[in-house]
């Protein structure tokens, strides 16, 4: 018959924040992008932010890092709100693969019509190639505005990690070739795959995970101003992508198992989002929120090891579940 405070809410995560820690032994940090090998197995933190303005941050929440492919999210609303969710539709399919994100198998099949959704490397570059503008940074430039709207200042550019990953990219480079053979590109390769590269290296921390994640719980509308960022409609398609195809190959695993939206980055990060409902028991702060979530020991489908052990406890706990 504990009463559940904010205060009770912040020492209860604190304590599984350490607990968790523990086990980021059990995991690797990403090597192969150079630079990331840099990052400390060790780290762990999260935030989470209620729409009634509950924040809990807890371990390690001050340290920034690379978003990745958690940027897929973004671009592909920026594309639907550029083009329109149809138009969008016609050129990446909802489709989870079962696959890694960066495989080339299914590029080779040649009844493919398009690639299978866009949080997959060979989606995620064709969304790029759509992105309106000439250059990476005019095509990049209304997701920075998207971004500085959702987390009130503008995220900066990891240059030594979009360096290293620009020089170290084999493979996605071998995914943009196939998909200019296939004639699924919109803009000129090298300009798409730059687009791609400096969308993986904008720099957050779990706090701005969180917001994101706390935007998209409330359908696109930022819960404290009451503006609609995001239209109602592609924020509920993105996170039925993040539902079906946001945890790589671990997305059914994830769905069982935590049973919210969630998309996570090979630098450890991961949004999960937990919409608003009506509930059974009382659950004071949680009615609804956004997690951020940063561990960068991965495991070997490249998911933050410790960050989904820690997900996946307090979904229970709390009873998060969307199902
Ligand atoms: N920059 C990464 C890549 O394409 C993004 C991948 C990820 O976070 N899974 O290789």
């Amino acid at each position: 018959n504990t009463e559940i405070t904010e205060d009770w809410l912040q020492n209860y995560v604190d304590d599984w924040v350490s607990f968790y820690r523990k086990q980021t032994s059990e995991g690797e940090v990403a090597s192969y992008i150079p630079i990331l090998k840099e990052a400390n197995q060790d780290h762990l933190g999260i935030t989470i932010l209620g729409n009634n303005g509950m924040t809990i941050n807890s371990g390690d929440v001050d340290v920034p890092f690379t978003i990745q492919s958690i940027s897929k999210v973004l671009s592909f609303i920026v594309g639907c709100m550029e083009r329109g969710v149809s138009y969008m539709l016609d050129r990446v399919d909802v489709e989870p693969t079962g696959e890694a994100f960066n495989s080339i198998m299914h590029l080779e099949m040649r009844q493919l019509k398009k690639p299978f959704n866009p949080f997959i490397n060979a989606g995620a570059i064709t969304v790029c190639s759509i992105l309106d503008g000439k250059t990476s940074d005019e095509k990049l430039e209304p997701l920075f505005e998207l971004l500085e709207k959702m987390l009130g200042y503008r995220p900066a550019l990891n240059v030594d990690v979009y360096e290293s990953e620009r020089d170290s990219s084999m493979r996605n480079r071998a995914i943009g070739y196939y998909l200019l053979e296939t004639g699924y590109l919109e803009s000129d390769l090298n300009i798409t795959l730059e687009t791609y590269f400096k969308q993986c290296s904008i720099e957050v921390t779990v706090e701005d995970l969180a917001k994101i994640g706390m935007i998209l719980a409330n359908d696109g509308e930022d819960p404290n101003s009451r503006d609609e960022l995001i239209p109602r409609q592609v924020a509920r398609l993105a996170k039925a992508l993040m539902l079906t195809c946001g945890m790589y190959d671990a997305s059914g695993k994830f769905a069982a198992y935590v049973g919210v939206p969630a998309k996570s980055g090979v630098s450890g990060g991961i949004i999960a989002v937990s919409p608003p409902r009506v509930r059974e028991e009382e659950l004071p702060f949680i009615d609804g929120c956004g997690i951020g979530v940063f561990g960068p020991a991965l495991d070997d489908k490249g998911n933050s090891i410790a960050g989904i052990k820690l997900l996946r406890h307090i979904a229970k706990q709390w009873d998060l579940s969307i199902f």
